[in-house]
């Protein structure tokens, strides 16, 4: 079976031994499947440093049930709730509190600026009633890096709640929970960690979530009814995704031998450069500056020139082996290229490499 190298968002490219790890099949009632995950969120928990005042909670399905769960869970009714948005994945945020009936406020800023903390201030400062901030860290329809760790400042100063989607940057961007503060992070296991996709989790400070218990709208999505149960039983509350724990473990355990954070945060460094690189000798121009783009997925303009056509380009480049995005942003034409997963320099050097070649194809670049 010939196995396309993904360059997207995820579901991402996993290597032969996390896919290996889910050849066994586990009953959810059995002692060694709740010390996978135990283990599964121990280490997860200690990714960002948060063992002493961070507890994980699982959660069954892809990251927005994570995200609905912690914004249903964490968000009382009477809350009122900040987000700064520069992309589709803050709009989702406000989305699922608009469904759920919660006060929100969206702080708009061009798909292109980073969140900015001093508009983040003024907006608390200007409206005492705010009791949350929810952000993105990487917001993944633009690729771009916002600024957490300040944000994060802002947010505690003014005795606020924070609640981060940290989906696309989690185990691949440093966060420290010590001296970053923040209420909720979220993440998924098919992202940075490198498992396949199906299991949501938020790493909740655990006296936040002690105070959240009958906050939630949705039964299958109550946070803290799944952390009560799984502190008295070990087991999830409903069929969990055996399968995916699975090989998040052997993910958490190659991640560990990689060499942890930085290590991968290197690697999709190196990724991220040979891209952009390689796709400017082609002609072809990234949407974001180059100190807001984090090392997660590039979006390029499409090329101005009448032959091109993302379809066309999308179906030349998997026909050579390789899985390409189309773009989100609202105004303008791009299409994006993922640098994460079990993947590395060598691979997107081929990438690059049957770019041109479909490029050439069609007529839209000559020679290189
Ligand atoms: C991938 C992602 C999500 C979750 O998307 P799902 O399709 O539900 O897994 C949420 N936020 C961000 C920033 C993401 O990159």
């Amino acid at each position: 079976m010939s196995q396309a190298i993904l360059l997207t968002p995820g579901p991402l490219t996993t290597s032969a031994r996390t896919k290996e790890a889910m050849l066994s099949d586990w009953g959810s009632w059995d002692v060694s499947f709740n010390q996978l995950t135990a283990s599964v969120c121990n280490d997860i928990v200690q990714i960002v440093n948060g063992q002493a005042t961070h507890v994980c909670v699982p959660m069954q399905g892809s990251g927005t049930f994570a995200v609905e769960a912690a914004l249903g869970s964490l968000v009382p009714h009477t809350g009122k709730v900040l987000v700064p948005s520069n992309g589709a994945y803050c709009q989702r945020i406000a989305r699922i509190l608009s469904y759920q009936k919660k006060n929100v406020v969206v702080l708009e800023h061009a798909e292109d600026e980073p969140a900015s903390p001093d508009r983040i201030l003024a907006a608390l400062i200007a409206d005492p009633g705010i009791t949350h901030v929810a952000m993105v860290h990487c917001e993944t329809s633009a690729g771009i890096l916002n600024p957490l760790h300040d944000i994060a400042l802002v947010v505690a100063a003014q005795k606020r709640h924070l609640i981060v989607d940290a989906m696309s940057s989690f185990a691949a961007i440093p966060i420290d929970l010590t001296t970053t503060p923040i209420d909720a992070l979220i993440a998924a296991s098919g992202k940075c960690l490198e498992g396949v996709p199906g299991m949501g989790f938020v790493i909740v400070r655990q006296d936040v979530l002690e105070s959240a218990k009958s906050n939630s709208h949705s039964l299958a999505l109550d946070l803290h009814d799944q952390w009560i149960y799984m502190r008295k039983t070990g087991q999830w509350r409903y069929t969990p995704p055996t399968h995916v724990v699975a090989a998040l473990r052997s993910a958490l355990d190659q991640f560990h031998e990689e060499g942890g954070v930085s290590a991968r945060n290197a690697r999709y460094q190196k990724n991220c450069g040979a891209l952009v690189a390689g796709m400017r000798t082609l002609g072809l121009r990234t949407y974001l500056a180059d100190d807001v783009q984090a090392p997660i997925i590039v979006t390029f303009h499409s090329p101005d020139h009448p032959n091109f056509q993302f379809s066309k380009l999308y179906e030349g480049v998997k026909a050579q082996g390789f899985i390409l995005y189309p773009g989100k942003l609202t105004q303008i034409e791009t299409f994006r290229v993922g640098c994460i997963g079990a993947i590395d320099a060598k691979d997107i050097f081929k990438v690059t490499e049957a770019t041109a070649r479909t490029l050439r194809d069609l007529g839209v670049i000559s020679s290189i």
